[in-house]
């Protein structure tokens, strides 16, 4: 039997999953999971789809049976926030002065939605979505119908929107952007989603940056760049997320835009790793350090760094992916596209079904497949291949995608 304790900062789907692979891998040790939300873990996608819209179950979203943790041995202290770490005397300090040593500690701390610095941020009615508690205020006021403005239209505020008109609200999106997701995905993406929220009612009020919330106790109405005025029961603000390094920062780990890791997932202090929407790992196949802030990376990332944990040899170098419901449009993404030569598309974004193909030098470097489904394995053989592929093939629906594999363009 181990002697040793291995401590989990953070008990979403990261640090759960870590958990879970800790015991899986047969560590004997003391595994102590440790999150400041009074939930179990559990997954967020849900909260601006299924269970946002009232169409699925509290129970669904959780990432393990209620039972689990103690089945497991694996001490899950909700409710706790752990205060400061210090790498050096291997100690952790909770919010209520208890102290811990661990033998290796995971940091799997997430992330936070970035506040709104504008006038009236602080007005009842105007919220963020993070939590299940987060999600079940908004449930109730989705419930109660209405005008919602959305500011934002990344995903979080697009999946919102989509949510809301769904259960029949009237909904108002305004993104400085030109186009939803523009700087991320390019015109061609962000014209799609902008045409289906349009089709499906929204109002998009794009190229506009929210100044105010005006209103009483209350918010009423907000106040854009351009001097329009919308009214409104509520406001969702959805303009991104910051990773939460305050620990780590204080504990004097390295931190730039996340907490540095490298490809096992180590911090710059030995026997401190930290995964998911915190953690800005070195990419072995990118060759560079990357931070992704989606659900397949927190499922997968905390599990490699519960291994690196045990001192399991190997490497994360999954290929970044996610994917969003909004309507009936149901998409996946693979890859990391911080630059690109050009978008290609198999199928026509009129049907709604396509598959979109970011290019550089002649080789896929990034893959949207929307509503075309079982196809993002091979996207990723594609990205991972890096070979030239003909783009005549790859945009031709009747070609194969594996058929591009068998035959590089040299
Ligand atoms: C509403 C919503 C919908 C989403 N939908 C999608 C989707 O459709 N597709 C997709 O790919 N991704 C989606 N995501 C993103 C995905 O959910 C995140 O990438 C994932 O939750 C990251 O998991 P994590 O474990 O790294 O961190 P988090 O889920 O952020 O969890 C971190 C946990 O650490 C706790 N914590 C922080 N500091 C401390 C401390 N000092 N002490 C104790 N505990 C602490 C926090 O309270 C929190 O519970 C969505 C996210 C949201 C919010």
């Amino acid at each position: 039997m181990s002697e040793q304790t291995f401590i989990i900062v953070g008990a979403s789907l990261a640090g759960a999953k870590a958990a879970e692979e800790l015991r899986g891998r047969g560590f004997d040790g003391r595994i102590v999971l440790i999150g400041a939300e009074p939930e179990r873990p559990y997954e967020r996608p849900p909260l601006t789809k299924d269970y946002l819209r009232g169409e699925s179950p509290r129970e669904k979203a959780y990432v393990h049976e209620t039972d689990f943790y103690t089945e497991h041995e694996i001490e899950l202290l909700t409710s706790t926030r752990v205060a400061t770490l210090d790498p050096g005397a291997s100690r952790i300090t909770l919010a209520d002065g208890r102290e811990l040593g661990f033998d290796r500690l995971l940091l799997a701390t997430g992330a936070e939605p970035r506040r709104i610095p504008i006038p009236g941020a602080d007005l009842e009615g105007v919220h963020s979505l993070r939590t299940l508690a987060d999600c079940d205020q908004l449930r109730d006021r989705i419930g109660a119908g209405g005008h919602v403005v959305v500011v934002g239209a990344g995903w979080i505020g697009s999946e919102f929107a989509a949510s809301a008109r769904q259960r029949g609200l009237e909904v108002t999106v305004i993104d400085p952007l030109a186009l939803p997701n523009e700087r991320v995905f390019g015109p061609e993406i962000g014209s799609f989603y902008r045409d289906v929220h349009a089709q499906h009612g929204v109002e998009l009020l794009l190229g506009d940056g929210v100044e105010a919330f005006e209103g009483d106790a209350a918010i009423a109405r907000v106040r854009t760049a351009s001097g329009r005025v919308v009214d409104c029961d509520f406001a969702v603000v959805g303009i991104g997320v910051m990773p939460r390094v305050e620990l780590a920062e204080h504990a004097g780990l390295e931190v730039d835009n996340g907490v540095l890791v490298d490809e096992q997932l180590q911090t710059s202090a030995p026997g401190v790793f930290a995964a998911g929407d915190i953690a800005r790992a070195w990419h072995p196949f990118f060759g560079e350090r990357i931070r992704v802030e989606h659900w397949a990376n927190a499922l997968n990332q905390g599990p490699a760094a519960a291994r690196a944990m045990l001192g399991e040899p190997g490497s994360y170098d999954r290929i970044p992916y996610f994917f969003s419901d909004q309507y009936e449009v149901g998409m996946e993404y693979s890859g990391h596209a911080p630059q690109w030569d050009e978008v290609v598309f198999r199928g026509d974004r009129n049907d709604g079904e396509f598959i979109a193909f970011w290019l550089q030098d002649g080789r896929v470097i990034a893959g949207m497949n929307v509503n075309v489904w079982d196809v993002n394995e091979t996207i990723q053989t594609l990205i991972r291949s890096r070979q030239a592929v003909d783009v005549g093939a790859l945009t031709d629906s009747d070609t194969p995608l594996e058929s591009l594999l068998a035959q590089p363009v040299t």
